[in-house]
């Protein structure tokens, strides 16, 4: 049923309207199947957002949202880099709190009682700005179980998560009225439990699962902020949250076999030169990730300036090594395993 409804896609040219409006049709299956048909198409240079149209995702199986698919800019229209992962209707684990991302996850519909893990990549405040913002807003969610949020370990140059997360809403931190937030006596009713994650080394952390995912962390390069990627096994199906990274020492690709779904920062063009390839991969770098991972969908978040519109150039490179579905992400889209 969904390739025939799909079909009405395709025969309207698959644009990305279209594909906005039948995006609980377009799932990552029938995408794959006529990729050649559509991926040429789902080339999206516009913001999606909509208020007229309220975002959604899909009521069955996994989907992933974009909640934010920007880079640092203030004039890019766009939230800063961070996920959703929706499962069978419940938003369950939310990747990065950039700045902007709070917004755009009351904008999603996702209940937060629902939420199990914030997964944090790393420490930038590109990543990470909107947490108070997250801390702060849940207090009238009536959530009672814990929270579980991960991220990196530090190193003699950066915070901890542990630390990083005390200095902003600990006793002594910056917003030390959401001090209780890290304790049981919460007057929100609920526990945010934070823990670090070796970011470090090429051991790969997998200490975390329940009844709807099982979790690994992955040390990657980008620059010399600890930093980690995030694969995630949902059922038989599996996505990696790459996030920021350079890949010097193939770290990604090594442990990212035959994922369903590769996620990763666009941030520099093929034509980048300079410090910034110390921190972000180059689309050429990309697309042999993602073949080596032998990923089936490949999404290109944290676009930047830099990157948009030179996005043909980007996709030419990537498809010198990688020729499945490849999706530049924009705000609130959702995206179907
Ligand atoms: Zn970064």
């Amino acid at each position: 049923m969904r390739g025939v409804r799909f079909t009405k896609v395709l025969v309207t040219r698959c644009t990305f309207r279209t594909l906005y409006a039948f995006r609980t049709l377009c799932t990552f299956r029938t995408l794959c199947e006529v990729r050649t048909l559509c991926v040429i198409s789902v080339f999206f240079s516009n913001p999606v957002h909509s208020q007229a149209e309220p975002p959604f995702c899909g009521t069955e199986g996994v989907w992933i949202q974009i909640l934010g698919a920007g880079g640092t800019e203030l004039d890019d229209s766009q939230a800063g880099p961070s996920y959703l992962v929706w499962i069978d209707n419940e938003a369950r684990i939310l990747i990065d709190t950039a700045p902007g991302s709070a917004l755009r996850y009351d904008e999603s519909g996702a209940n937060f009682n629902d939420l199990d893990a914030i997964l944090l990549t790393h420490l930038h405040a590109s990543h990470t700005g909107d947490f108070p913002a997250f801390v702060e807003g849940s207090a009238k969610v009536g959530r009672e179980r814990p929270l579980l949020v991960f991220g990196p370990a530090g190193s003699d140059d950066y915070l901890d998560t542990q630390s990083f997360i005390g200095r902003l809403i600990g006793p002594m931190g910056a917003y030390a009225y959401l001090a209780d937030f890290l304790t049981y006596r919460s007057s929100a009713g609920y526990k945010l439990n934070v823990r670090n994650v070796p970011a470090t080394g090429r051991r790969r952390w997998t200490r975390f699962g329940n009844d709807h995912f099982r979790l690994a962390a992955i040390p990657v390069q980008h620059g010399i902020v600890p930093t980690i990627a995030w694969p995630a096994d949902i059922g038989d199906q599996s996505i990696v949250f790459a996030g920021d990274f350079n890949n010097a020492k193939g770290a990604i690709s090594d442990f990212a076999h035959d994922t369903d779904v590769l996620v990763v920062s666009h941030a520099i063009p093929e034509s980048a030169r300079g410090d910034v390839r110390e921190q972000f991969v180059l689309p050429s770098q990309i697309g042999k990730v993602a073949a080596a991972a032998n990923a089936r969908m490949l999404i290109l978040g944290h676009r930047t300036n830099r990157t948009r519109g030179l996005e043909s150039m980007s996709r030419a490179a990537i498809e010198e090594h990688y020729t499945d579905a490849l999706i530049f992400a924009n705000d609130l889209e959702c995206w179907g395993l």
